[in-house]
C-alpha cells in the first residue's frame, strides 16, 4: 500500500511541478513510520479514557515507571482533537495545550524509569 501511494507520487512528480498536498501526506506517513521504528506502538498507547481532566480533578494516568508517554485527544465529540503526545511524569502535572485537560502519573508497583534494568 505503502509501496503504490509512493509510485503514483513520484508519477506526479514527474509529469507536474513538486508542490502540492502529496508532499504533505508523504511526510505524515514518514512521520509514523518513524514513530513505528522507534517502538512507539499506538495500541499500547492509547489515550487515557474517563472523565476529562481538570486542575482539580486531574485524569489519572498508571504507569509501571515513574514517567511514560501519554497521548491527549481531547474530550468527546467536537472537543476532540488530533492527539498530542508528551511525556508525563511522576508528581509533574501535565496540561494539554490543545484542550486544558491536566494528566496526573500514578505509579503503580515499583516505580523507577524505564530501561533502568542493566
Ligand atoms: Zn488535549
Amino acid at each position: 500500500m505503502l509501496r503504490c501511494a509512493g509510485s503514483r507520487v513520484a508519477r506526479l512528480l514527474s509529469s507536474r511541478d513538486a508542490s502540492g498536498d502529496f508532499g504533505i501526506a508523504t511526510g505524515m506517513e514518514l512521520e509514523e513510520l518513524e514513530a513505528q521504528k522507534k517502538g512507539l506502538k499506538r495500541f499500547d498507547l492509547d489515550p487515557p479514557r474517563g472523565p476529562f481532566g481538570t486542575k482539580d480533578e486531574p485524569a489519572i494516568v498508571e504507569s509501571a515507571f515513574d514517567e511514560r508517554i501519554v497521548g491527549c485527544s481531547g474530550g468527546v465529540g467536537d472537543d476532540e482533537h488530533d492527539v498530542v503526545w508528551f511525556k508525563l511524569k511522576k508528581d509533574e502535572n501535565y496540561e494539554c495545550p490543545v484542550c486544558t485537560q491536566v494528566f496526573q502519573l500514578k505509579v503503580v508497583g515499583e516505580g523507577g524509569l524505564p530501561g533502568a534494568h542493566h
